[in-house]
């Protein structure tokens, strides 16, 4: 069986931090790298976040306006978009549709004195937000990475599942990274009848500049070296279930990113050194094919 091989490339908004301020990225960097994805026929999750430095539902200028049309289309890519929830900063106040002064979204999924109902009324907020940008979120990426995360989380994503607010049974979230874990595949954090939420988590850190956009950060060999070594490659020569890498808007896009050519030399090893190994497919068709029981541990 070939190792299922996905990305999630986290916190796509229309500006980037950088030095204290906030650079502008336009949307065609975003056209750029969907096409790029398409043309190489490779698949993985893309976050949008509706409510991070700025609220796209109300675009304040042309910039805003062109990159909340792109993240409409996105449906017409091979990608999955993930809820990587509201502001990705602090908490998002839905009845005055503003950002409040913290705590943060990433300590509130830890706090476990949170109830099911309020992560999950919370979720289905931001899943309406992104139906008013036009996209069907299929899971969720964690803004900041949560091995120790308030269980009510998964028991707030089953039960919206359960009601239907995924277009899928099976919800992928991606809150941990597990680099060195070999084989990989996704894990049962909460389940009931057909419904199924996964974590699943990344195997390789960001060394495709990462969140900091550093050239500190750029090691393609991390990936897969020059002898078929590498993170990436020893899930795959492992015959994991699936093997899966993230990314970051601010070292990704390909406007600032200074990942963004390490990333296509990345995808050109992996073609040609493991293409008979591997198929591509996006985290919700992993999530949906371990369900079936297409994963060894099921
Ligand atoms: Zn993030």
């Amino acid at each position: 069986m070939p190792t299922y091989v996905s990305f999630y490339l986290d916190d796509v908004a229309p500006y980037v931090a950088s030095g204290g301020e906030l650079l502008p990225v336009d949307a065609s960097a975003l056209v750029d790298v969907l096409e790029y994805i398409r043309q190489e026929g490779i698949r993985g999750a893309i976050s949008v976040i509706p409510g991070m430095y700025t609220l796209l539902l109300r675009p304040k200028n042309s910039h805003e306006r062109r990159f909340a049309e792109v993240v409409a289309r996105l449906g017409e890519y091979p990608v999955d978009p993930h809820m990587e929830i509201m502001t990705h900063q602090n908490l998002f106040d839905f009845s005055r549709m503003e950002q409040t002064d913290g705590p943060s979204e990433a300590e509130w999924l830890d706090d476990p004195e949170v109830g099911v109902e309020e992560y999950k009324r919370y979720f289905l907020d931001t899943i309406i937000a992104g139906r008013e940008l036009g996209v069907r979120y299929t899971g969720l990426s964690t803004p900041g990475t949560h091995p120790d995360m308030n269980p009510k989380v998964w028991e707030a994503l089953l039960r919206l599942a359960e009601e239907g607010e995924f277009p899928n049974s099976a919800v992928p979230v991606f809150a941990t990274i597990e680099e060195g874990d070999v084989p990989m595949e996704p894990r049962v954090r909460a389940r009931r009848d057909k419904f199924v939420v996964l974590d699943m988590p990344s195997g390789v850190w960001d060394y495709l500049a990462s969140w900091r956009n550093s050239p500190d950060w750029v090691n393609v060999d991390h990936y897969v070296d020059g002898e078929g070594g590498g993170h990436l490659a020893s899930l795959i020569k492992a015959g994991s279930f699936m093997a899966i890498f993230h990314m970051h808007w601010q070292g990704l896009n390909p406007q600032t990113g200074l990942g963004w050519k390490p990333f296509q030399e990345m995808i050109g090893r992996l073609k040609s050194m493991f293409g008979g190994m591997i198929e591509w497919k996006r985290p919700s068709e992993i999530a949906l094919e371990f369900a079936k029981g297409g994963g060894p541990s099921w």
